[in-house]
């Protein structure tokens, strides 16, 4: 008999889990409430960055005259926009779901918890259905966290589950939290045509970011006129009388705006899930893990995603939801990597946009590591000034010693894409000398790396 595995939540943790596992012959039950892809294609990384698409498609439309094209300004269609978000989701619910299938994943549509250590009852608009499992995955994700100041009423009191977009354009959004998420909405909206006020609560956006990288941000924001209110923390909101808000901050100051948006982390979905009937223990408000394996203290119940509160991303979710199929088939009995966070990749999709991978230079200097730290601006691309945009750099630290390249960062055009090159650079341990070994295309953005690592 086939090793059964039960999977709740089938967000890219669980959609890569089974399908992984059914490849290596596992009989794999996926439940999910919502959609195959969960919230990361409902409700975040898919309808943020199609907005976030749309923003840059009129960024460039705005843009045009400096590449030699005289237009007229350019409309926001919002119900097209909308059409546009959900056409996708659905196609990528389509084709995900698909592969499961041909996989032969059962996919159950319902709420699953489990009742005992190795059962999982789902509740289905048909009535309860229940399975037996060998191994089970909890990858239930996370929601929006609302703080007891706010009371969010998806009409001028915005999650970022009610942006993609709202009914009406934001004539000022005031955005609270100035995090990935936080600045993300702030390009979106600004970029849409909104006027927007961002609540810093320390004193650089992207706090814990190189100053540097969250420099040429800022400066971004304040050449499109967003305000930035710095130092403050939110406090309280209340209606105006003209219908708009005025959110309250800790240092006296009020930023008034027609919306708001909240933009200050998650909370994992653990509710109704059945942990403690399964004996699983937590750790603070995010399911325990005891290994690299993801295993909680109940030797064949994992956790994988934003439930199991690591790196919040995507990518690591899939990454986690694979390596757990891996273990659960047997496969992690002979060598293999471990999921190494410090060499996730990441981006924010801002304009221009931010990425960067493995070690930080301000965390290299905070430790007192010696690093070798090599920059190149964009502004000396042929590409970047073709392109019209020579903001941005890149940087790529190394072992002063080896040449091992150990981090580096891109803030410009496409940096979400060129990171690629360092982080495989970094999770194999590559040394400046094999990039600047490299012939990259000319003209490309893609030659300030090998520049940086000469
Ligand atoms: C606005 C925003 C933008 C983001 N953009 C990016 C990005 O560009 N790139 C990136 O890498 N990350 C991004 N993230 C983070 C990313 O969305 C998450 O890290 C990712 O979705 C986590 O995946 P997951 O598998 O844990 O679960 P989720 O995607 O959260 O899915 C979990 C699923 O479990 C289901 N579920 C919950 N409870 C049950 C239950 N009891 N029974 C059945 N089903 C259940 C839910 O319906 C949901 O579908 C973004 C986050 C936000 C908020």
């Amino acid at each position: 008999m086939s090793l059964r595995f039960v999977i709740i939540g089938g967000g890219p943790a669980g959609t890569q889990a089974a399908t992984s596992a059914a490849r290596l012959g596992a009989e794999v039950t996926l439940v999910e409430r919502d959609i195959v892809g969960g919230a990361a294609h409902l409700w975040d990384c898919v309808p943020s960055k199609a907005m976030i698409a749309t923003a840059g498609a009129l960024d460039e439309v705005g843009d045009a005259p400096g590449m030699g094209i005289s237009v007229t300004p350019a409309e926001l269609d919002l119900g097209a926009l909308r059409g546009r978000i959900s056409g996708i989701v659905g196609q990528l619910e389509t084709q995900g779901r698909g592969l499961l299938e041909s996989q032969g994943v059962r996919i159950v549509k319902g709420s699953g918890r489990l009742v005992d250590p190795r059962t999982v009852v789902v509740d289905t608009e048909d009535g309860e259905l229940t399975f037996e499992a060998d191994a089970v995955m909890v990858s239930t994700g996370s929601r929006p966290r609302i703080p007891e100041w706010a009371v969010p009423d998806g009409d001028r009191v915005l999650t970022t589950r009610d942006a993609y977009p709202p009914e009406e354009l934001p004539e000022h959004l005031v955005v609270v939290g100035s995090g990935v998420t936080g600045v993300e909405f702030v390009h979106m909206f600004s970029s849409l045509g909104s006027r927007v006020t961002l609540i810093v609560s320390r004193q650089q956006v992207l706090p814990g970011k190189d100053p540097e990288v969250a420099a040429v941000l800022e400066e971004d924001f304040l050449d499109r006129g967003v305000k930035l209110f710095k130092g403050a923390r939110a406090v309280g909101i209340d209606r105006t009388d003209s219908g708009g808000v005025r959110v309250r901050c800790d240092d006296g100051r009020a930023a008034e705006g027609s919306h708001v948006l909240l933009a200050i982390g998650s909370v994992p979905n653990v509710e109704g899930v059945g942990l403690d009937a399964a004996g699983v223990e937590m750790d603070g408000p995010w399911v325990r893990t005891v290994d690299h394996h993801m295993r909680t203290n109940v030797d064949h119940i994992y956790v994988a995603g934003d439930v199991s509160g690591k790196l919040p991303l995507s990518s690591v979710a899939s990454m986690q939801g694979r390596k757990i199929a891996e273990h659960v088939m047997g496969l992690h009995k002979v060598d293999h990597r471990h999921l190494d966070y410090d060499k996730a990749a990441s981006a924010i999709f801002t304009r221009p946009e931010i990425a960067d991978v493995g070690l930080a230079e301000a965390d290299a200097f905070a430790v007192g590591r010696k690093v070798r730290v090599t920059k190149v601006p964009f502004a000396s691309s042929a590409k970047a000034l073709i392109n019209n945009d020579p903001r941005g750099f890149v940087k790529i630290m190394s072992d002063p010693a080896t040449g091992v390249v150990l981090g580096g960062s891109i803030v410009g055009y496409n940096a979400a894409e060129l990171i690629a090159v360092i982080a495989l650079a970094v999770t194999n341990g590559l040394r400046v000398s094999d990039l600047a070994e490299c012939i990259f295309v000319h003209p490309a953005l893609s030659e300030a790396l090998t520049e940086a690592a000469e």
